[in-house]
C-alpha cells in the first residue's frame, strides 16, 4: 500500500560530537515524525540537544547513526551536492537572529536566493511580494533591516524561508529577541503558515506559553526525545 511520505521523519538518529578523548551524544536514538500541516513545539533545558535536532533535520550535520528522511528521501545516503539540492527544495530554516543583509531591502532579501540560483527575476519578485503581504509587511517591502523593528525583521526571515516552497520548516527560538506581544504574533504567524502552506514545522521554544498554539510538544533531555502519543478523540 502506498501513501504520501511524511515531510520529516527522523529514525533512530544519534549525533555524537568529539569532546577531547570522549564523545558527547547530542542526540541519542531520536525518533520523530512530523506530518504536513503539523506544528510541534520542541522544549527542554539548555544543552539538551534541541538545536542539534534541528541541525540534523535540516541536513546541516550528518548523524552518526540513523536516518533523516525528508519527504521520503533518506538524506544520510546522499552526496553533498544532492544533499544541498534536497535541502534547498524542501527545507526552510529560521534561526533566532534573522541574519538579514544590511544593504538589502526586505523584498531583495527574499529575491536574492532565487537570483543567485539563476531563476527569473520577475517571478521571484512576484513571489516575494506575495509572501511579504502574507507576513503583514506589504508596506515595508522597500525598507532595509535598520528601518524595521525586531518583529518585522523576524517576519522577513519567515517570508524568506518560504521562498523555496519548503515542506519542512525548522525554527530555533524565533522569539528569543522579542517582547511578549511580538513573540505572540510571530508564533501565531508560524501557526498560520504551517496551516496555509501545509508544511511540517518544528519550533524550538523556551516559552511554554506558546505550546497550546502547536499540535504537540516534544521534550528533549540529555539528547533523548520524548514525543507524546497523539490520540484521536
Ligand atoms: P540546546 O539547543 O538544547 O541548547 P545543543 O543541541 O546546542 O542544545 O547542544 C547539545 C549538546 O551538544 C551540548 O552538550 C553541546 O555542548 C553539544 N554541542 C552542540 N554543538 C556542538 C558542536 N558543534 N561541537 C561540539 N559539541 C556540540
Ligand atoms: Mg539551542
Amino acid at each position: 500500500m502506498s501513501s504520501t511520505p511524511s515531510p520529516l521523519n527522523l529514525v533512530n538518529v544519534t549525533l555524537e560530537y568529539p569532546d577531547g578523548d570522549e564523545t558527547i551524544k547530542a542526540l541519542d536514538a531520536v525518533n520523530l515524525t512530523v506530518q504536513a500541516g503539523q506544528m510541534i513545539s520542541l522544549v527542554g533545558p539548555s544543552g539538551s540537544g534541541k538545536s542539534s535536532l534541528l541541525a540534523a533535520a535540516a541536513t546541516l550535520v550528518r548523524p552518526t547513526h540513523g536516518l533523516v528522511i525528508i519527504d521520503g528521501t533518506d538524506a544520510t545516503g546522499l552526496r553533498d551536492k544532492d544533499l544541498t539540492a534536497l535541502r534547498r527544495e524542501n527545507i526552510g530554516i529560521i534561526f533566532q537572529q534573522p541574519n538579514l543583509l544590511a544593504s538589502l531591502t526586505a523584498v531583495e532579501q527574499l529575491i536574492i536566493g532565487d537570483h543567485l540560483r539563476g531563476k527569473p527575476l520577475k517571478a521571484a519578485r512576484a513571489k516575494a511580494t506575495e509572501l511579504l503581504d502574507i507576513v503583514g509587511l506589504s508596506s515595508s517591502a522597500d525598507k532595509r533591516p535598520h528601518q524595521l523593528s525586531g518583529g518585522q525583521r523576524q517576519r522577513v526571515n519567515i517570508a524568506r524561508a518560504l521562498m523555496g516552497h519548503p515542506k519542512v520548516l525548522l525554527v530555533d527560538e524565533p522569539t528569543a529577541a522579542l517582547d511578549h506581544e511580538r513573540s505572540d504574533s510571530i508564533v501565531r504567524l508560524l501557526r498560520r503558515v504551517t496551516d496555509d502552506f501545509m508544511v511540517a514545522t518544528v519550533m524550538v521554544t523556551h516559552d511554554t506559553e506558546f505550546v497550546p498554539l502547536t499540535d504537540s510538544v516534544a521534550t528533549m533531555r540529555d539528547g533523548k526525545l520524548t514525543v507524546p502519543v497523539l490520540t484521536t478523540v
